[in-house]
């Protein structure tokens, strides 16, 4: 069964990020800008077998789209993009035929779970790369919460494999130490930045060829850190 997907949004940049996410979870993602290019793209890859549809749109609007699709097929997955504001637009959306939606802004792990559970729902297996980021030397299960390095396994505390995962999923990206906090402690959490670099160092040491020197975790002075790879 082909792992191919049709994203269809007018916004280039979220148009972006669900590409990327999607061929990360290991997808083949065809692109469209309009609801006419998305059915075209659809007539030339009918291995397509999940559609996700942005609803507001120059020319004909996502409904219309999941409305021509399901004339023809019953099989695709689809599910609706939707900003917070239309709430009207989940009933609307399902009554043409969609299985699903997602409320703008979503996070990569919400989208591809989405697809995921379409695309087994729809008969497939899961792809095989879903759940792993593999950035050499190291790979990441996020099934098993593992993490390896040149194929060794390297024993982390769930907190150091949250401060992975956030890295490997923002390669070349500085983030600030209030940044990895949020993510990393949850919001709820009121103790200092400095648990962050606390929890770095102790990462380095398990990770880096020379902690001392370090390549892979990089140091933004007076701001956070930079995954590099
Ligand atoms: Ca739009």
């Amino acid at each position: 069964m082909s792992r191919r997907v049709l994203v269809l949004e007018d916004e280039s940049s979220i148009r972006g990020f669900i590409v990327i996410n999607l061929t990360r979870a290991g997808y083949e993602v065809e692109e469209a800008e309009s609801g006419e290019e998305a059915l075209e793209k659809l007539q030339r890859h009918p291995d397509i077998c999940v559609a996700l549809l942005d609803i507001m749109l120059p020319g004909i609007d996502g409904f219309e789209v999941c409305r021509r699709i399901r004339a023809t097929n019953t099989n695709i997955g689809i599910i609706m993009l939707t900003a917070r504001s239309q709430e009207m637009d989940k009933v609307t959306g399902l009554m043409t035929g969609a299985d699903d939606y997602v409320t703008k802004p979503f996070s990569p792990a919400e989208l591809t779970a989405r697809v995921d559970a379409l695309f087994r729902r729809a008969g497939g297996a899961p792809p095989e790369q879903v759940g792993e980021i593999v950035q050499a030397p190291f790979l990441l299960n996020l099934r098993n919460r593992t993490l390896e390095k040149n194929g060794q396994k390297v024993k982390l505390t769930q907190v150091e494999y949250s401060i992975m995962k956030m890295f490997m999923e923002n390669p070349g990206k500085a983030l600030s130490r209030e940044e990895i906090l949020d993510t990393v402690w949850g919001r709820d959490y009121f103790g200092e930045v400095k648990i962050v670099d606390v929890n770095i160092r102790r990462l380095r040491l398990k990770i880096e060829d020379n902690p001392q020197n370090p390549t892979f975790i990089n140091t933004v002075w007076g701001f956070g850190y930079k995954w590099e790879f």
